[in-house]
């Protein structure tokens, strides 16, 4: 979940909310019970002072009653007044053990120590008795808190009336443990009784706490004012108090306090239990709010998503599918809305797109629509490495019957031709579309250029028939443009204009149909210039006649000359024949250097006859040469010409010149052999034609392409291919020659394989006519003495 999402935007929003309420009213309530629960500490605290008073009222009462029971007893007042000390000393010891003070003396009217429970009575409970004794006398009791001996008590003085005043009994009750540990029993206090040192510092008399907590409580103490304190923050050891504090002796500058003590800790738990019950619910609370609000978030989110992902699939201009509606609120209504929106838009689109890429006269594809159709086809054509071909074609005239017959008639023709190509071409799986005016293409997938060819001549030959509208008949021709991908060119753009090129300068020279070529197009300024080039050449007579000596393996022989062109540049010097001939192939231009050669060969081969020697020349022929029927008839009179016999000479064609188109080429083949010239497969090997059909072939000879020969000695594979050639072509009845011999051991081994001609640079580089004498006189085969026998195991 990405956190810029509505749908986490709503989640947090809610989670926010609610932790934000939440967490207030926690520490509102934790505030709210903190001051609670000090109050109430304060309040337990006010009243544990009051029964803690009233704790020692009750002592004293106590106290009291024991002492009045004494100083009314008969015969403890018989004993005092006879001064019978053992009785009152045993008296004395009794009524003190029977309510549990610890010291209880006699004194007399004259106010003087005369009987005590213990041995030595403390001066200071004298001294404190003393002062109660005159209270004492007149409301028949007193008491107080003092010190004796630092120690704090619980002190009554009575008199004894016989009716006279006789003498006083005074009682002393220690304030210790029992007393603090009832306290707490009775208000959940702790009680810690302390008294002052002479130091200013405090010692621990009595206390319900540890001796650590204390310990604590005493040094606190120091410096506090003691006059009913309240501390609401006392640390101990064991926690945070609040504490009381109530004078309770003062006794000679000595005093003694209690100090009332409650935990606040104790006090909170219980509150503090409630809030962490609070903190769990809110935990809960909040989680199961995640949920919900998750939930509730993703109800509202995911449809909008989809809404999203639709209108994303509009923009790609996908319009199909109806969109679902799942829910009838605002996001329902928004879908249906969408998908009127869709269907608007799609039925917009698919009108604007027939008016864009349709033409509506011949209800063809137009020229955008035929665009991609063609950059389709030529990415497939890719892919599948196949060849397509298009045709533009143009009608004649056009504009006079549209000026002449009107527009109506015009429209109505445009449509009769759109018909006739369709059923000239119905069935099988082409594209027609009509570019604009009277221009129609035609896209022909997986198609070879002499099939394209002869589909175009179709398409002419069905315009021959005129047509006849409206009782009008009129004569239609055209012309049409053809160009290939790959061959033409790799894009839509490139293909339609050089079709169109094409076609134009079909419609100048009237000549029908018209392949694509550079020279057509005037754009292409280096392919005109580089033709001109060439046609200067010839003019100026640049081309050299080069030979090369073709050799008979068995004899060592020469028996011939492959005629070889070369072409001499003013300023680049020599130029090898690969980085022209393809292009002069390309223009048509290679059919005038043909003919050159021809007339150059015929001429050396005059020349050499009067001499007495008798060669046979073999020169090259191109595809181009081979598609022009009139070629054999051409030669003849060359041959004538220069007196020549048509068996003097040997005419190389290539495999793939000869299946560019095999009918055509086989019949100017049929042609020359009738005449008697020597025709000869080159390059064999490197082509794709099939032996089928090479066997219906006039031909007499087969040369191994210079690419076998050249690696034999070193490689197997090579070595067996050339092998097996040889075979083949003795099989056919052919002569077997191979070029590209460029060693001794090549010589040889192809010797020994029965190889009847051999052509190489071993035995000549292609060399000008004039140093043909020189390396004739030169010539002397290799080891003449060899046998083929030695040779055999090699291959
Ligand atoms: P090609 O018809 O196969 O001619 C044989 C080529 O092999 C010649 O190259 C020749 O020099 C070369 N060659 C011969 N022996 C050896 C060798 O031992 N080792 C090597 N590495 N090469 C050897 P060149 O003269 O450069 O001609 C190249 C191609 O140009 C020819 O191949 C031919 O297709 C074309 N060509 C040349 N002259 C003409 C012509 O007058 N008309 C036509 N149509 N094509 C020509
Ligand atoms: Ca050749
Ligand atoms: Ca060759």
């Amino acid at each position: 979940m990405r956190f810029r999402s509505l749908e986490s935007r709503i989640v947090i929003l809610f989670i926010g909310l609610i932790l934000t309420v939440q967490s207030a009213g926690f520490l509102a309530i934790r505030g709210g019970i903190d001051t609670n629960a000090r109050t109430d500490i304060r309040s337990q605290l006010e009243i544990g002072e009051r029964v803690f008073q009233r704790l020692l009222q009750q002592n004293a009462q106590k106290l009291t009653q024991g002492a009045r029971l004494l100083a009314s007893d008969y015969g403890f007042k018989q004993a005092v007044s006879s001064n019978d000390r053992e009785t009152v000393s045993s008296a004395l010891m009794n009524a003190g053990d029977r309510i549990g003070a610890s010291l209880t003396v006699l004194l007399g009217p004259e106010r003087t120590l005369k009987a005590a429970n213990v041995d030595n009575a403390p001066p200071s409970l004298t001294q404190a008795v003393l002062a109660l004794i005159d209270q004492a006398e007149r409301t028949g009791s007193a008491s107080s808190n003092t010190l004796v001996d630092h120690h704090p008590y619980q002190l009554v003085v009575v008199p004894i009336k016989a009716p006279v005043v006789i003498g006083f009994v005074a009682m002393a009750f220690p304030i210790d443990i029992r007393l603090a540990a009832d306290m707490q029993e009775l208000s959940a206090l702790h009680v810690t009784v302390l008294t002052s040192r002479p130091d200013g510092g405090w010692a621990s008399e009595v206390s319900t706490m540890s001796p650590a907590d204390t310990e604590a409580v005493a040094t606190r103490m120091r410096g506090v004012d003691i006059r009913g304190g309240f501390i609401p923050d006392l640390q101990v050891p064991s926690g945070e108090f609040s504490a009381r504090i109530l004078p309770l002796a003062n006794d000679a500058g000595q005093r003694s306090i209690v100090v009332l003590q409650r935990s606040v800790s104790e006090a909170i738990a219980p509150y503090r239990r409630l809030q962490l019950t609070q903190l769990l619910l809110t935990a809960i609370f909040v989680a199961l709010a995640v949920v919900g609000t998750v939930f509730a978030a993703r109800r509202i989110t995911t449809p909008l998503k989809d809404l999203a992902d639709i209108a994303k699939r509009f923009g790609r201009g996908d319009y199909r599918g109806a969109i679902a509606v799942r829910s009838d609120d605002e996001i329902g209504a928004l879908a249906i809305a969408f998908d009127s929106m869709r269907e608007g838009i799609a039925n917009r689109e698919s009108e604007i797109g027939r008016l864009a890429y349709w033409d509506t006269l011949t209800n063809l594809p137009n020229r955008a629509q035929f665009a991609i159709q063609l950059a389709n086809a030529i990415d497939l054509a890719k892919r599948q490495q196949r060849s397509l071909y298009i045709l533009i074609m143009d009608l004649d005239r056009f504009k006079n019957v549209n000026d002449v017959l009107g527009h109506t008639f015009g429209d109505a023709l445009l449509r009769q031709v759109a018909e006739r190509l369709k059923t000239q071409l119905g069935g099988a799986p082409v594209e027609i579309a009509r570019l604009g005016g009277d221009e129609f293409v035609v896209l022909l997938p997986n198609t070879q250029l002499n099939e394209a060819r002869a589909i175009a001549s179709r398409i002419l030959k069905s315009l021959e028939v005129p047509i006849s509208l409206e009782d009008q008949t009129v004569d239609l021709g055209a012309g049409i443009g053809i160009a290939g991908y790959p061959e033409h060119g790799i894009d839509a753009a490139a293909l339609l204009s050089r079709a169109e090129i094409a076609m134009y300068a079909a419609k100048k020279t009237g000549n029908e149909a018209v392949i694509y070529n550079p020279i057509l197009d005037q754009g292409s300024q280096q392919s005109l210039s580089m033709l001109s080039d060439l046609r200067r050449a010839l003019e100026r007579n640049e081309f050299r006649l080069y030979v090369q000596p073709k050799i008979s393996l068995g004899s060592g022989d020469v028996i011939g000359l492959e005629a070889l062109v070369r072409w001499v540049h003013p300023e680049k010097g020599l130029i090898m024949p690969d980085s022209f001939i393809p292009f002069a192939e390309k223009t048509g231009f290679i059919r005038m250097l043909t003919r050159w050669v021809l007339e150059r060969s015929a001429a050396l081969c005059a020349d050499l006859e009067s001499k007495g020697i008798h060669l046979k020349i073999s020169a090259n022929l191109s595809t181009r040469d081979l598609l022009d029927q009139n070629l054999p008839q051409k030669f003849a009179e060359i041959l004538a010409r220069h007196k020549v016999k048509p068996s003097s000479f040997c005419l190389e064609i290539t495999e793939s010149a000869i299946m560019d188109d095999p009918i055509r080429a086989q019949s100017t083949l049929e042609g020359l052999h009738a005449m008697g010239v020597e025709l000869s497969i080159d390059d064999f090997g490197t082509g794709y034609s099939s032996l089928a059909y090479l066997k219906r072939l006039p031909v007499d000879e087969l040369k191994i392409d210079k690419s076998f020969v050249m690696n034999m000695e070193g490689d197997a594979d090579d070595a067996k291919i050339v092998r097996s050639t040889i075979d083949l072509g003795h099989n056919m009845g052919l002569r077997v020659v191979a070029e590209g011999i460029e060693s001794e051991v090549v010589w040889n081994l192809l010797a020994a394989m029965g190889c009847n001609h051999g052509q190489g640079y071993f035995m000549s580089r292609p060399i000008p006519i004039d140093q043909l004498p020189q390396w004739m006189g030169d010539w002397v085969p290799p080891g003449k003495t060899m046998e083929l026998s030695e040779n055999t195991e090699l291959a």
